[in-house]
C-alpha cells in the first residue's frame, strides 16, 4: 500500500503531466514500474479489486478515508466533536422521555466507560429485543453487504468462544498431556495484515500451531467445491498465514471440521500419538 506521502507524490506527478502531449519516456516508464516493485496489493485490496471488477461491489464502498476524515470520525465517536447545537438538539430530544432508574444507571455507566454502548448488558428489554429480532427476520441483506459483514467478522479480534470442534481437539491434547495456549496472538509472527491473528491452538514448546478450520468459514473443498467470494478470500488468507508461519520457523497443522467430527485426528496422532 502506498503511504500518504507517496500517494501525494504520484498525484502531483499526474497533475503536472495533465495537458502534456506525447507518450511517457522510457526512463519515466521504468521509474513508475520500479516504484511499484515490492508493492504487492494486500489480500484485502486484491479481494476488493476482484469483486469490484466483477461488478459485485461498487468501488466507492472501498474508498479509503483520508487520515483527516478518519480522525474526525474517531473523535466524533468519542463524543468530542459534538457541537453546542448538536448537544442542544440531543438534550431536547431527550426531554419528556421518562427514563427508568435502571436505564439511567446504565446510561451513566456507559458514559463512564464502564460499559460499551449497547454492549455486554443490553439496554433493550427482552420484549423490545424480540420485536427487533422479528423485524429483522424477513430483511433481505444484499449479497455485497453480506460479504462485507463476513470479511469484517473474519478480521475482528475478539475473545472467541470455544467451538464444538475446538473442544474435541482440546480434549485430545489434554489426554496426551500436551500443554498449549488457546486463541493466541503471536507477536513474533509479524505480518502487516495478520499481526493480530488469533491462532486457535499454539503449542509453544514445539513451535506448532493447530488451526481448527470450519468447513464453511475456511472453504473446505469436500463440502464447498465451488467456493463463494468469501471462501475464496478466506482460502487466500489461510494460504498467506501458512506461508508466514512457516517463514518464521513455526509449523502449522490445519484440521478440517469434517475430519474432527468423523473422529479423524490422524495428523495430530502423527505428532503426539
Ligand atoms: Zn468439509
Amino acid at each position: 500500500m502506498r503511504t500518504p506521502e507517496v500517494h501525494q507524490k504520484v498525484m502531483d506527478a499526474a497533475k503536472s503531466r495533465r495537458g502534456k502531449r506525447g507518450p511517457l519516456s522510457e526512463i519515466h516508464r521504468r521509474k513508475i514500474s520500479e516504484s511499484h516493485m515490492g508493492l504487492k496489493p494486500t489480500v484485502d485490496t486484491r479481494m476488493k479489486m476482484s469483486l469490484a471488477k466483477k461488478g459485485k461491489i461498487p468501488t466507492h464502498i472501498w474508498k479509503l478515508h483520508t487520515p483527516e476524515a478518519r480522525r474526525k470520525q474517531a473523535d466524533s465517536i468519542r463524543g468530542r466533536l459534538h457541537t453546542a447545537e448538536h448537544k442542544k438538539k440531543q438534550s431536547e430530544s431527550m426531554k419528556g422521555r421518562h427514563l427508568s432508574e435502571e436505564h439511567k444507571r446504565k446510561l451513566s455507566e456507559v458514559k463512564k466507560g464502564k460499559m460499551p454502548p449497547g454492549g455486554v448488558e443490553r439496554l433493550h428489554t427482552k420484549e423490545i429485543h424480540e420485536k427487533i429480532r422479528i423485524a429483522l427476520k424477513g430483511r433481505i441483506v444484499p449479497e455485497d453487504q453480506k460479504i462485507k459483514i463476513r470479511i469484517a467478522r473474519a478480521r475482528q479480534v475478539m475473545p472467541m468462544r470455544d467451538t464444538k470442534i475446538e473442544l474435541i481437539v482440546f480434549a485430545y491434547l489434554d489426554s496426551h498431556n500436551v500443554s498449549y495456549c488457546k486463541h493466541k496472538i503471536l507477536s513474533d509472527i509479524p505480518h502487516y495484515l495478520y499481526s493480530r491473528h488469533q491462532f486457535d491452538i499454539v503449542v509453544m514448546d514445539r513451535r506448532l500451531i493447530i488451526e481448527v478450520d470450519g468447513c464453511y468459514w475456511h472453504g473446505c473443498s469436500t463440502h464447498f467445491p465451488n467456493p463463494n467470494e468469501y471462501q475464496k478470500w478466506a482460502l487466500n488468507r489461510d494460504c498467506i498465514i501458512n506461508e508466514t508461519i512457516e517463514k518464521n520457523g513455526w509449523e502449522i497443522i490445519r484440521l478440517w471440521e469434517h475430519d474432527i467430527n468423523a473422529g479423524n485426528l490422524s495428523e495430530l496422532e502423527e505428532v503426539f500419538g
